[in-house]
């Protein structure tokens, strides 16, 4: 603190909030939890003469906001995912293509399948290459793709349903950061078979732990339903298809349960009116962020395509030109600050950050173009516990900090 001058004048800004505090529950939700403890009815389809449990109403409108016929809860995103391709025929040792920037859950979640983890390069837009696709397709044989929306960049869907549609192959999605998000005005989860989302305490919505599957397809949602774990009570789902799509299908699925309980459900239905108005306050943020983050030189933003009504959850900016040693060193400074990046780039996995390199269960390939984006991309969570003022503070501790790195490489 004695220092002099010239380091202090900026040297001295210090972030004090906490980068994994979310928002309270909502009082309504507090409520509602309180009441199925009360009654005792936490399993899903233990329910009154004539209720309607809180899991299955969760269910209806979650479907009604994304406008999905059906829709399934369960016990996390990844069980969505794995439980979503189990259903559209992922078998045995079957190769499943998933975007190389993405979380753990996603290939945990192939495997968990039965299925073997295919990656495909990431571009310098942060989303799926679409020609590595195509080639990584007709060499692996893989019927079914993974698309994980990474950190909440969709990409130009347009294209990329055209590609599935010419290569054949069934889109999953993953938006455990798009719940909310839409690619021109189409809500995240409606472009493939099946779409995915977490609700875990990190994402859009917080139980905790939980999983949303939505989808329009009656059979792959059916045997979604019996793998969850239905016993013979899928009768009790509302947001589903009718006795006839699971009548010649019921000795045929095994029941891997996990399933959602009424209790997380009633946390997460009042929540789901919120999430407009969420979504809008965090790309509030993350637009304040990127004002301050705007002609760094050396500092690179990603530019987020018109068509994209993206969710500002987390923020991501990279430095290209920076010799990757420099990394660790800027991480470290940021944090002194108060401010916590994660690196992509890292030689071993810490805390949540991993990338498709260090899962070697799943030997993964050379991705030159994905090593050369994750090299030097940093990542921040951006929670609604922030303000404005503070979003911009974090933003000048970056800048500072950036150029002060960007200084020192000369
Ligand atoms: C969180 C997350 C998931 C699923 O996570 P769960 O912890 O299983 O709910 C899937 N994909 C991505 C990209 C995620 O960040």
């Amino acid at each position: 603190m004695t220092e002099a001058g010239g380091e202090q004048a900026e040297g001295q800004d210090v972030f004090r909030g906490s980068f994994t505090q979310q928002e309270p529950i909502p009082d309504e939700a507090i409520l509602a939890a309180g009441e199925v403890l009360r009654s005792g009815r936490l399993h899903r389809y233990n329910v009154a003469p004539g209720e309607v449990g809180e899991t299955a109403r969760l269910e209806q409108e979650f479907a009604a906001l994304t406008g999905a016929r059906y829709c399934l809860a369960v016990a996390s995103g990844g069980y969505a995912i794995s439980c979503a391709l189990r259903a559209a025929g992922v078998e045995a040792g079957a190769p499943v293509l998933t975007n190389a920037f993405t979380l753990a859950p996603v290939p945990g979640a192939i495997v968990a399948a039965g299925g073997r983890p295919v990656f495909v390069e990431t571009g310098d837009d942060l989303t799926i290459d679409l020609a590595d696709l195509e080639a990584k397709t007709s060499e692996s044989g893989a019927r079914h793709l993974v698309l994980s929306h990474m950190r909440g960049h969709i990409g130009d869907m347009d294209r990329l349903l055209a590609s599935t549609e010419a290569l054949g192959l069934v889109l999953i999605e993953d938006c455990a950061h798009t719940m909310g998000a839409t690619w021109r005005g189409i809500p995240s989860g409606r472009h493939g078979r099946v779409g995915c989302f977490s609700t875990q305490t990190y994402k859009h919505i917080n139980s905790g732990e939980g999983g949303l599957l939505i989808s329009d397809d009656a059979d792959t949602f059916a045997r979604a339903v019996l793998l969850s774990g239905s016993y013979m009570l899928w009768d009790r789902h509302i947001a589903a298809p009718g006795a006839d799509t699971f009548a010649p299908i019921l000795g045929d699925v095994p029941n891997i349960s996990g399933r959602m309980d009424n209790l997380r459900a009633a946390i997460l239905t009042p929540q789901l009116k919120l999430l407009n108005e969420r979504c809008a306050a965090w790309t509030e943020r993350y637009r304040v962020v990127e004002r301050e983050l705007a002609d760094v030189p050396g500092l690179h933003l990603f530019t987020r395509p018109p068509e994209e009504g993206f969710v500002g959850s987390s923020f991501q900016f990279s430095l290209p030109g920076a010799p990757p040693e420099t990394l660790p060193d800027l991480v470290r400074a940021c944090s002194a600050r108060g401010v916590e990046l994660k690196w992509f780039g890292a030689a071993e996995p810490h805390g949540y950050t991993s990338r498709y390199s260090h899962w070697a269960y799943a030997a993964p390939p050379e991705l030159p173009a994905t090593d050369r984006t994750l090299a030097t991309l940093l990542d921040m969570r951006l929670p609604l516990t922030f303000t404005l003022e503070e979003c911009a503070l974090i933003g000048r501790i970056i800048r500072a900090e950036v150029q002060r790195a960007m200084a020192s490489i000369g």
